[in-house]
Protein backbone atom coordinates (compact mmCIF):
# COMPACT_ATOMS: atom_id res chain seq x y z
CA UNK A 1 0.00 0.00 0.00
CA UNK A 2 1.44 3.09 -0.61
CA UNK A 3 1.20 5.93 1.26
CA UNK A 4 -1.71 9.19 0.38
CA UNK A 5 -1.20 12.97 1.95
CA UNK A 6 -3.26 15.57 1.57
CA UNK A 7 -2.00 19.03 0.77
CA UNK A 8 -4.06 22.10 0.08
CA UNK A 9 -6.65 20.76 -1.19
CA UNK A 10 -5.30 17.59 -3.05
CA UNK A 11 -4.33 13.83 -2.11
CA UNK A 12 -1.03 12.90 -3.17
CA UNK A 13 1.39 9.95 -3.38
CA UNK A 14 3.78 10.94 -0.09
CA UNK A 15 6.77 10.97 -2.07
CA UNK A 16 5.20 13.75 -4.53
CA UNK A 17 3.46 15.42 -2.00
CA UNK A 18 5.39 18.92 -1.32
CA UNK A 19 5.11 22.51 -0.88
CA UNK A 20 6.25 25.82 -2.10
CA UNK A 21 9.38 26.75 -0.93
CA UNK A 22 8.13 30.43 0.36
CA UNK A 23 6.15 28.24 2.19
CA UNK A 24 6.18 30.62 5.76
CA UNK A 25 6.27 27.40 7.84
CA UNK A 26 9.33 26.37 6.00
CA UNK A 27 11.11 29.19 5.33
CA UNK A 28 9.83 31.03 8.78
CA UNK A 29 8.24 28.22 11.03
CA UNK A 30 4.82 30.64 10.65
CA UNK A 31 2.64 27.67 11.55
CA UNK A 32 1.13 25.44 14.07
CA UNK A 33 0.62 21.41 14.22
CA UNK A 34 -1.82 18.71 15.71
CA UNK A 35 -1.08 15.44 16.49
CA UNK A 36 -4.29 12.92 16.61
CA UNK A 37 -3.41 9.45 18.19
CA UNK A 38 -5.38 6.90 15.86
CA UNK A 39 -7.32 3.83 17.56
CA UNK A 40 -9.75 1.31 15.54
CA UNK A 41 -9.55 4.06 12.29
CA UNK A 42 -10.90 6.89 14.36
CA UNK A 43 -9.39 10.14 16.19
CA UNK A 44 -8.79 9.63 19.82
CA UNK A 45 -9.52 12.47 21.76
CA UNK A 46 -10.84 14.27 18.79
CA UNK A 47 -12.49 17.26 20.24
CA UNK A 48 -9.44 18.48 23.05
CA UNK A 49 -7.17 18.56 19.81
CA UNK A 50 -9.74 20.31 17.28
CA UNK A 51 -9.87 23.25 20.27
CA UNK A 52 -6.13 23.34 21.11
CA UNK A 53 -5.72 23.74 16.61
CA UNK A 54 -8.16 26.80 16.66
CA UNK A 55 -6.43 28.28 19.86
CA UNK A 56 -3.13 27.88 18.43
CA UNK A 57 -4.32 29.34 14.96
CA UNK A 58 -5.97 32.51 16.84
CA UNK A 59 -2.98 33.46 18.84
CA UNK A 60 -0.86 33.50 15.72
CA UNK A 61 -3.92 35.15 13.49
CA UNK A 62 -3.91 32.16 11.13
CA UNK A 63 -7.34 31.12 9.44
CA UNK A 64 -7.94 27.70 9.57
CA UNK A 65 -8.65 27.50 5.43
CA UNK A 66 -11.67 25.35 5.58
CA UNK A 67 -14.40 24.57 7.87
CA UNK A 68 -13.90 22.18 11.53
CA UNK A 69 -16.38 20.06 9.75
CA UNK A 70 -14.75 19.73 6.26
CA UNK A 71 -11.34 19.20 8.30
CA UNK A 72 -12.68 16.85 9.99
CA UNK A 73 -13.76 15.09 6.93
CA UNK A 74 -10.29 15.25 5.29
CA UNK A 75 -8.24 14.00 8.12
CA UNK A 76 -10.97 10.66 8.54
CA UNK A 77 -10.32 10.43 4.84
CA UNK A 78 -6.71 10.82 4.82
CA UNK A 79 -6.81 8.04 7.82
CA UNK A 80 -8.89 5.86 5.77
CA UNK A 81 -6.46 6.25 2.57
CA UNK A 82 -3.73 5.44 4.63
CA UNK A 83 -5.32 2.13 6.10
CA UNK A 84 -4.65 3.20 9.59
CA UNK A 85 -6.03 1.29 11.96
CA UNK A 86 -4.26 2.83 14.96
CA UNK A 87 -1.21 4.91 14.32
CA UNK A 88 -1.30 8.70 14.12
CA UNK A 89 -2.51 11.80 12.06
CA UNK A 90 -0.54 14.59 12.13
CA UNK A 91 -1.89 18.40 10.59
CA UNK A 92 0.12 21.22 9.98
CA UNK A 93 -1.51 24.41 9.13
CA UNK A 94 1.03 27.63 7.93
CA UNK A 95 0.37 31.15 7.30
CA UNK A 96 0.66 30.18 3.17
CA UNK A 97 3.12 30.94 0.52
CA UNK A 98 4.63 34.97 0.04
CA UNK A 99 7.97 36.80 -0.72
CA UNK A 100 9.85 36.50 2.22
CA UNK A 101 9.56 39.08 4.74
CA UNK A 102 9.40 38.50 8.48
CA UNK A 103 6.04 40.39 9.12
CA UNK A 104 2.66 39.03 7.38
CA UNK A 105 1.78 39.32 3.91
CA UNK A 106 0.75 42.92 2.77
CA UNK A 107 -1.83 41.13 0.67
CA UNK A 108 -3.37 38.03 2.50
CA UNK A 109 -2.87 34.54 1.27
CA UNK A 110 -4.41 31.39 1.81
CA UNK A 111 -3.18 29.53 4.80
CA UNK A 112 -1.57 26.23 3.63
CA UNK A 113 -2.34 22.83 4.77
CA UNK A 114 -0.91 19.54 5.28
CA UNK A 115 -2.12 16.17 6.64
CA UNK A 116 -0.30 13.13 6.85
CA UNK A 117 -1.44 9.61 8.48
CA UNK A 118 1.39 6.59 9.69
CA UNK A 119 0.17 3.71 11.47
CA UNK A 120 1.98 2.44 14.79
CA UNK A 121 2.96 -0.95 15.40
CA UNK A 122 0.53 -1.52 18.69
CA UNK A 123 2.49 -4.61 19.65
CA UNK A 124 5.68 -2.72 19.87
CA UNK A 125 4.25 0.45 21.63
CA UNK A 126 3.18 -1.87 24.28
CA UNK A 127 6.70 -3.62 24.97
CA UNK A 128 8.30 -0.10 24.78
CA UNK A 129 6.05 0.88 28.01
CA UNK A 130 6.20 -2.39 29.08
CA UNK A 131 10.34 -2.22 29.58
CA UNK A 132 9.54 2.00 30.15
CA UNK A 133 11.78 4.74 28.73
CA UNK A 134 14.96 6.78 30.13
CA UNK A 135 15.32 10.28 29.94
CA UNK A 136 17.32 12.75 30.17
CA UNK A 137 17.53 16.72 31.44
CA UNK A 138 18.28 19.66 29.51
CA UNK A 139 18.03 23.71 30.35
CA UNK A 140 14.71 24.89 29.35
CA UNK A 141 16.03 26.90 26.41
CA UNK A 142 12.51 27.26 24.63
CA UNK A 143 10.55 30.78 24.14
CA UNK A 144 8.03 31.94 26.07
CA UNK A 145 5.38 30.86 24.19
CA UNK A 146 4.92 27.00 24.33
CA UNK A 147 1.06 27.05 24.98
CA UNK A 148 0.86 27.52 21.37
CA UNK A 149 1.71 24.32 19.42
CA UNK A 150 4.11 25.48 16.74
CA UNK A 151 6.05 23.81 14.20
CA UNK A 152 9.04 25.89 15.52
CA UNK A 153 10.37 23.65 17.39
CA UNK A 154 14.38 23.39 17.20
CA UNK A 155 14.71 23.16 21.15
CA UNK A 156 13.01 20.10 21.14
CA UNK A 157 14.83 18.57 18.38
CA UNK A 158 18.26 19.13 20.15
CA UNK A 159 16.61 18.07 23.50
CA UNK A 160 15.21 14.97 21.98
CA UNK A 161 18.75 14.21 19.90
CA UNK A 162 20.47 14.21 23.53
CA UNK A 163 18.04 11.61 24.63
CA UNK A 164 18.63 9.64 21.68
CA UNK A 165 22.23 9.91 22.29
CA UNK A 166 21.91 8.49 25.74
CA UNK A 167 20.00 5.88 25.43
CA UNK A 168 16.52 7.21 26.17
CA UNK A 169 13.14 7.93 25.14
CA UNK A 170 12.51 11.95 26.63
CA UNK A 171 13.99 14.59 27.49
CA UNK A 172 12.56 16.98 29.91
CA UNK A 173 13.44 20.62 30.18
CA UNK A 174 14.30 22.05 33.51
CA UNK A 175 13.45 25.95 33.83
CA UNK A 176 15.78 28.24 36.20
CA UNK A 177 14.21 27.09 39.22
CA UNK A 178 15.53 23.72 38.59
CA UNK A 179 11.61 22.65 37.78
CA UNK A 180 10.78 20.39 35.25
CA UNK A 181 8.51 21.86 32.82
CA UNK A 182 7.63 19.42 30.64
CA UNK A 183 9.48 17.02 27.85
CA UNK A 184 10.20 17.50 24.41
CA UNK A 185 7.27 16.07 22.84
CA UNK A 186 5.24 15.28 26.27
CA UNK A 187 3.78 16.18 29.66
CA UNK A 188 6.15 15.23 32.56
CA UNK A 189 4.25 13.66 35.58
CA UNK A 190 5.76 11.61 39.11
CA UNK A 191 3.89 9.93 41.54
CA UNK A 192 5.82 11.67 44.90
CA UNK A 193 7.34 10.32 47.85
CA UNK A 194 3.66 10.67 49.37
CA UNK A 195 1.98 9.10 46.42
CA UNK A 196 0.44 11.98 45.07
CA UNK A 197 0.17 12.41 41.25
CA UNK A 198 2.07 15.71 40.52
CA UNK A 199 2.70 17.49 36.70
CA UNK A 200 3.22 21.10 35.93
CA UNK A 201 0.17 23.24 36.17
CA UNK A 202 -1.40 25.02 32.94
CA UNK A 203 0.53 28.40 33.91
CA UNK A 204 3.84 27.25 33.66
CA UNK A 205 5.41 27.87 30.01
CA UNK A 206 4.13 24.29 28.82
CA UNK A 207 1.64 22.85 26.28
CA UNK A 208 -1.59 21.90 27.45
CA UNK A 209 -1.78 18.70 26.59
CA UNK A 210 -4.52 17.01 25.57
CA UNK A 211 -3.79 13.49 26.91
CA UNK A 212 -2.71 15.11 30.35
CA UNK A 213 -6.58 16.62 29.82
CA UNK A 214 -7.86 13.19 29.44
CA UNK A 215 -6.24 11.45 32.35
CA UNK A 216 -6.91 14.04 34.65
CA UNK A 217 -10.55 13.16 34.62
CA UNK A 218 -9.70 9.34 34.65
CA UNK A 219 -7.45 10.38 37.64
CA UNK A 220 -10.60 11.83 39.19
CA UNK A 221 -12.66 9.15 38.68
CA UNK A 222 -10.20 6.76 40.41
CA UNK A 223 -10.15 8.50 43.52
CA UNK A 224 -6.29 9.07 43.06
CA UNK A 225 -4.34 12.31 44.29
CA UNK A 226 -3.85 15.14 42.01
CA UNK A 227 -1.62 18.18 42.68
CA UNK A 228 -0.77 20.42 39.50
CA UNK A 229 2.40 21.16 41.63
CA UNK A 230 6.13 21.70 39.80
CA UNK A 231 8.61 19.32 41.06
CA UNK A 232 12.43 19.04 40.76
CA UNK A 233 14.30 16.94 38.96
CA UNK A 234 15.76 15.81 41.86
CA UNK A 235 12.11 14.88 43.50
CA UNK A 236 11.70 13.28 40.20
CA UNK A 237 14.66 10.50 40.67
CA UNK A 238 13.37 10.25 44.49
CA UNK A 239 9.93 9.40 43.55
CA UNK A 240 7.84 6.32 43.23
CA UNK A 241 7.03 7.08 39.80
CA UNK A 242 7.49 8.62 36.50
CA UNK A 243 5.90 8.74 33.00
CA UNK A 244 4.56 11.00 30.47
CA UNK A 245 1.99 12.09 28.40
CA UNK A 246 0.89 12.52 24.60
CA UNK A 247 -0.70 11.78 21.57
CA UNK A 248 2.51 9.68 20.38
CA UNK A 249 3.34 8.61 23.72
CA UNK A 250 0.20 7.69 25.70
CA UNK A 251 1.46 7.05 29.23
CA UNK A 252 4.69 6.22 29.28
CA UNK A 253 6.59 4.71 32.08
CA UNK A 254 9.65 6.61 33.02
CA UNK A 255 11.86 4.40 34.43
CA UNK A 256 15.01 6.64 34.92
CA UNK A 257 15.83 9.95 34.85
CA UNK A 258 19.71 10.63 33.75
CA UNK A 259 21.14 7.29 34.27
CA UNK A 260 19.37 7.06 37.65
CA UNK A 261 16.45 4.76 38.43
CA UNK A 262 12.92 5.76 39.75
CA UNK A 263 11.94 3.83 42.02
CA UNK A 264 13.19 0.25 41.58
CA UNK A 265 13.88 1.26 38.17
CA UNK A 266 10.86 -0.79 36.60
CA UNK A 267 7.39 0.91 35.15
CA UNK A 268 5.44 1.32 38.51
CA UNK A 269 1.78 0.20 38.95
CA UNK A 270 0.20 3.82 38.81
CA UNK A 271 1.73 4.21 35.60
CA UNK A 272 0.85 1.06 34.10
CA UNK A 273 -3.07 0.78 35.03
CA UNK A 274 -3.23 4.50 33.94
CA UNK A 275 -2.12 3.60 30.48
CA UNK A 276 -4.66 0.71 30.40
CA UNK A 277 -7.57 2.51 31.44
CA UNK A 278 -6.57 5.52 28.68
CA UNK A 279 -6.37 3.29 26.32
CA UNK A 280 -9.23 1.43 26.81
CA UNK A 281 -11.44 4.63 27.66
CA UNK A 282 -9.85 6.89 24.25
CA UNK A 283 -10.25 4.03 22.21
CA UNK A 284 -14.09 3.84 23.24
CA UNK A 285 -14.26 7.23 23.18
CA UNK A 286 -12.58 7.58 19.83
CA UNK A 287 -14.89 9.78 16.86
N1 LIG B 1 4.30 18.87 25.38
C1 LIG B 1 4.90 18.99 24.18
C2 LIG B 1 6.05 19.92 24.04
C3 LIG B 1 4.43 18.26 23.08
O1 LIG B 1 5.01 18.40 21.87
C4 LIG B 1 3.34 17.36 23.26
C5 LIG B 1 2.82 16.55 22.15
O2 LIG B 1 3.27 16.62 21.04
C6 LIG B 1 2.76 17.26 24.52
C7 LIG B 1 3.26 18.03 25.57
C8 LIG B 1 1.60 16.34 24.78
O3 LIG B 1 0.45 16.89 24.22
P1 LIG B 1 -0.78 15.97 23.74
O4 LIG B 1 -1.14 15.12 24.92
O5 LIG B 1 -1.84 16.94 23.41
O6 LIG B 1 -0.30 15.19 22.58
Amino acid sequence: MSRVAYVNGRFLPHAQASVHIEDRGYQLADGVYEVWAVFGGRLADAEGHFARLERSLGELRIALPMSPKALKLVLRETIRRNLVKNGLVYLQVTRGVAPRDHAFPARPVRPSIVITAKPVDMAAAEAKAAKGIGVVTTPETRWARCDIKTVALLPNVLAKQAARENGAGEAWFVDDLGLVTEGASSNAWIVDADGVLRTRDLNANILRGVTRKSLMELIARDGLQVSERPFSVEEAKQAREAFITGAGSLVTPVVCIDGAPVGDGAPGPVAKRLRASYLSEASNRAA
